[in-house]
């Protein structure tokens, strides 16, 4: 991957990823034409609306400790990204459903 933005970076097939804080993970989109789903983009790197949301289901972790119960349950992340913002929907698993930040930048 070579880097597209402080918040996005560029992949191979029309591929754009972000880092997600709520999941503390990265998440990708594809754009563009090409095989599977396709999600709209401004063209904007610095600060990218994508569309429709975005939705990432992955499994728990049963072995998670008990300070972390939450990651003990599918993990689900729904989010808008607007404007090089995160709008985090009320169904995401993670502590900042339901909140709106700043996409955070990659770290060199
Ligand atoms: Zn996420």
């Amino acid at each position: 991957m070579s880097r597209q933005s402080k918040v996005l970076r560029h992949s191979n097939d029309n591929g754009l990823t972000f880092w997600c804080p709520g999941c503390d993970g990265a998440h990708a989109i594809q754009h563009g034409t090409g095989a599977g789903p396709r999600w709209g983009w401004n063209g904007s790197a610095e600060g990218p609306t994508f569309s429709p949301s975005i939705l990432v289901r992955y499994p728990a972790n049963p072995d998670a400790i008990e300070e972390f119960k939450e990651w003990r349950t599918e993990r689900v992340c729904h989010s808008f990204v607007t404007d090089g913002r995160i709008q985090f929907l009320d169904d995401c698993t993670h502590a900042l459903a339901g909140q709106t930040v700043v996409l955070p930048d990659w770290e060199d």
